[in-house]
């Protein structure tokens, strides 16, 4: 019962209106218990998702609090999807629009940024090709979670409930705000948590449900006495919150200066950090030899970026003032969050939604004369036909075109809000 109540009065979503009349309505029924969630489903309270919450946390608490309500029907549809599809339905729930909205979910409840905050200079987009719908891009993060005791403690008190955080659940072991060991098994039953419940480990209701009759936080707190354990947390956590673009030719070079300086210095390296470090530096060869004017597009693993800064910075904040110097135009990752590649290899293609005039734009800016050349993937891509449903695919077939592909379902339509950009201010400085 009082679960309930401080859910659902301290998580509602929607305006000061609808928030006094919830308030008030289960104020007076505080005795009547049975109905509650009802009530709350009827006044279509859906959950906020909370700061740091895992994506998978989300789906799963809304699941655990009311199956049967339509926005647990909506988020079951997708869980058998890529993350892709869930941050879509997630954002979907929460209202926040299109690709805007789906880079904010991936942005600020997934592990993405690790990979989203650098940027070559030429990508006008957050998250590449995810958007898309003909997009078949790999998973973010581990399907393990893991928890910090003294977390959840904290969340009883602010909250009420716990939640799984996004922080906790990459390569990290330790929690960078406490300072203690991450619990990734049930200290009841010992199994590990999973975002699919099933006989190797739990599923991750059990934040909430607890197992045989134990919960989640008669766990013994135990202090992390690594040093390099915290750092690489602390390193992860500032990535994650970090809200700017960050260069990605300059950091490559300037990771490789730093290295070569501590090394001349008598620093000694590990094996693995000197072959990230020889890795980059064939990279950096080949940017080399690109001719003035020519194309710079290339990407390069943010993951092995933040691992090389951690072996050469002392923290995160001393590593982006140094990459960023001088810079005094820093570019907010929100910038970019409107737009997705839509398609295009050689010639890359993007979409802009506009929410003041529900349009989208497109453009290429990089048009490459490499697109023309029949061995190019765009050229292969030419050469295919879509078969749309609403169209006789029959004459498509016998055009005497090689090999046809299914056109898949188009993105949802661009909707027009007129306060978008004021409401959008208000939100990401929450964020
Ligand atoms: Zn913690
Ligand atoms: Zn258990």
């Amino acid at each position: 019962m009082e679960k309930f109540l401080r859910i659902s009065v301290i998580r509602c979503p929607h305006d000061s209106f609808c928030w006094k009349i919830c308030t008030r309505l289960l104020s007076t029924l505080q005795q009547r218990s049975p109905g509650i969630d009802r009530l709350c489903s009827e006044l279509h309270m859906i959950p906020a998702i909370q700061h740091d919450e895992s994506l998978h946390s989300y789906i799963h608490r809304v699941l655990y609090l009311d199956s049967m309500s339509p926005a647990s029907a909506k988020l079951r549809g997708v869980l058998a999807f890529n993350v892709d599809s869930r941050a879509k339905a997630a954002a979907s729930l929460m209202t926040w629009p299109g690709c805007y909205g789906f880079n904010r979910v991936l942005h600020s409840h997934t592990w993405y940024p690790v990979f989203g905050i650098f940027n070559n200079g030429y990508d006008r987009s957050y998250s590449q090709r995810r958007y898309s719908p003909r997009a078949n891009c790999s998973d973010i993060g581990k399907k393990e979670h893991a928890y910090c005791p003294e977390c959840v403690k904290e969340d009883f008190v602010n909250l009420g409930f716990p939640y799984w955080r996004r922080s906790h659940n990459g390569d990290v072991t330790v929690c960078a705000k406490h300072n203690v060991l991450l619990v990734a098994s049930c200290h009841s039953c010992g199994v590990p948590f999973t975002t699919t419940s099933n006989n190797r480990g739990h599923g991750l209701e059990v934040m909430w449900s607890g197992c045989s009759g134990k919960q989640i936080t008669e766990v013994a707190v135990e202090f992390n006495k690594n040093p390099t354990a915290l750092k690489e947390a602390k390193f992860y956590s500032d990535a994650l919150d970090y809200g700017y673009l960050i260069p990605l030719e300059a950091t490559i070079r300037l990771l490789q200066r730093r290295f070569k300086y501590l090394k001349a210095s008598g620093k000694i390296f590990t094996s693995v950090v000197e072959d990230g470090f020889r890795a980059q530096r064939l990279l950096i060869d080949k940017l080399d030899l690109i001719q003035p004017g020519h194309e710079r597009s290339f990407s390069y693993d943010g993951d092995r970026l933040i691992k090389a800064a951690i072996a050469v910075y002392e923290d995160f904040k001393e590593f982006v003032n140094d990459v960023q110097f001088g810079n005094n135009d820093l570019r907010p990752v929100q910038s970019l969050w409107t737009t997705y590649i839509s398609g295009g290899y050689e010639s890359i293609q993007y979409i802009e939604e506009d929410y003041s005039s529900g349009v989208g734009i497109w453009s290429c800016p990089y048009p490459s004369i490499r697109s023309l050349d029949p061995s190019s993937r765009d050229s292969a891509k030419a050469q295919r036909s879509l078969k749309y449903p609403c169209c006789n695919p029959d004459s498509l077939e016998s055009s005497g075109l090689s090999a046809s592909v299914k056109a898949k379902a188009a993105v949802p339509k661009i909707p027009i809000l007129k306060r978008f950009l004021e409401e959008q201010k208000t939100a990401t400085a929450n964020l």
